[in-house]
């Protein structure tokens, strides 16, 4: 018997013993190619000398020093990677442990923000329903996903409202054109704002591709841009959660560069550190930053594990092997392959709703009936079941689904590592393909 908490307290999963690239070994040798990355984490897949070597580097100079005494040589040189250019105005950095302790950082932030402003009535924040920004309190208040905040609903700050994301397979009504539908997404967030008062909003956040709750839903095209023209005219932070969708994931560094948009903070996690080491964190501008800087002259939050010597050494060495083996660029080419393929093999299957992503991010949604898009039984966890058939084939993929709001369908989850290749693309659609034909 196990004595650890497994996800599933019924069932202990196998146990992963080895990684190398692009597959992953368990302990009775079967073998499966990550083709999620779990859940979009494992960016250069896995056992990458240079990291590997970097993180070795790190470990053999100094593992650990308090951040109240010292900075260390790998969190600046990150910093100075990822926001020296001043990317969108992005001009500093904070490094934590998870993409929830990110999300938890813009979230006190932006209220230090404005309490330092002397705007002490900001207190609110609407962000959108069927979205997902981590598990701690702060952050799972700031979610949407019902399923995930029902146990936990007495505990939840509402201090946070939320609209309807931009989830056009489902939501765009009838006859409704692209523009169409994004005015009516910024009226509703226009009438939030005058609901709650727009003195008293602090931000507004989401995720700039709809990871795990809508699996990979991309914005209309001007859909940000209008977002970002409600809060700009009420004097509210724009904060995007690019915790999954960020870091290279969508065929740009920020998934923000393609929608037109910059966000005064940005979270950012999984592709950081290409699961290497934990590490997640916030970007924000010179503008978020000045007033406390100024003022109080500390951002009153804090972590143990806070620009973690080892954890920076890994994201940098991850970013560098990034950068010099031009990997965002074969992000976009084999994700244009993934989506052509995975049309091919998949895009008239009756049970196939929708096949939505971009990069090397994209989601299967399965539905029981293409035309009417009804879901299956969420009671049958078909989700699931596609992800058993793709591991009993050797092929890891991250399901999602069917009960998360009753009113999206299951789906599957691919994003294979930044520098997968195209015979890798192959196997992963036909082992994807024969296990959801399987599963149905
Ligand atoms: N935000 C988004 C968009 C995510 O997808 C996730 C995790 O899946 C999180 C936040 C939370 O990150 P973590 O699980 O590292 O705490």
């Amino acid at each position: 018997m196990s004595h650890l908490i497994h996800r599933n307290l019924r069932a202990t999963p196998p146990l992963a013993v080895e990684g190398k690239g692009i597959w992953l070994t368990a302990a009775d040798g079967h073998r499966v190619m990550d083709a999620s990355g779990g859940a979009a984490v494992a960016c250069l897949g896995h056992g990458h000398p240079r990291v590997l070597e970097a993180m070795a580097a790190q470990m053999g100079k100094l593992t650990y020093a308090h951040t109240a005494l010292f900075g260390c040589e790998s969190a600046e040189a990150l910093a100075d990677t990822l926001v020296g250019h001043r990317p969108g105005g992005l001009s500093f950095a904070y490094f934590v442990s998870s993409g929830s302790e990110g999300m938890e950082a813009a979230i006190k932030l932006a209220r230090q923000h404005f309490l330092e402003k002397g705007q002490p009535q900001r207190t609110r924040y609407i962000a959108r329903r069927q979205s997902y920004h981590g598990n701690t309190l702060g952050a799972l208040s700031a979610g949407g996903n019902a399923m995930r905040r029902a146990p936990y609903a007495p505990l939840l700050t509402d201090a946070f409202s939320h609209v309807s994301p931009c989830y056009a397979y489902r939501d765009r009504q009838d006859g409704e054109t692209d523009a169409e539908m994004v005015a009516r997404l910024a009226a509703e967030l226009e009438a939030e704002f005058q609901r709650l008062g727009p003195q008293n909003v602090i931000a507004f956040c989401a995720e700039t591709v709809v990871g795990a709750t809508l699996g990979c839903a991309t914005a209309l095209p001007g859909y940000f841009p209008a977002m970002r023209a409600v809060c700009d005219r009420h004097g509210a932070l724009l904060i995007l959660d690019e915790v999954m969708s960020g870091m290279g994931r969508t065929g740009t560094l920020h998934g923000w560069e393609q929608e037109g948009v910059t966000p005064d903070i940005q979270v950012i996690a999984k592709g950081l550190g290409g699961g290497y080491q934990p590490i997640g964190g916030i970007l924000a501008t010179e503008a978020v930053i000045a007033p406390i800087r100024d003022g109080s002259g500390s951002f009153m939050h804090g972590h143990t594990y806070q620009s973690h010597p080892v954890a920076c050494a890994a994201a940098l060495a991850v970013q560098q092997v990034i950068r010099e083996e031009a990997l965002i660029d074969n992000v976009a080419a084999m994700g244009r392959l993934l989506e052509t393929r995975l049309t091919e093999r998949l895009g008239n299957h009756h049970h196939v709703g929708d096949i939505r992503g971009r990069g090397l991010f994209w989601a299967i949604e399965l539905v029981a009936d293409r035309a009417t898009k009804a879901v299956f039984d969420p009671a049958r966890k078909l989700h699931a079941r596609v992800a058993e058939e793709a591991y009993a084939r050797g092929l890891g993929c991250y399901p999602m689904g069917g009960t998360i709001d009753g009113r999206q369908g299951d789906h599957v989850i691919l994003a294979p590592p930044y520098n997968v290749t195209e015979q890798e693309i192959g196997m992963i659609v036909e082992r994807f393909g024969d296990a959801v034909e399987a599963a149905l």
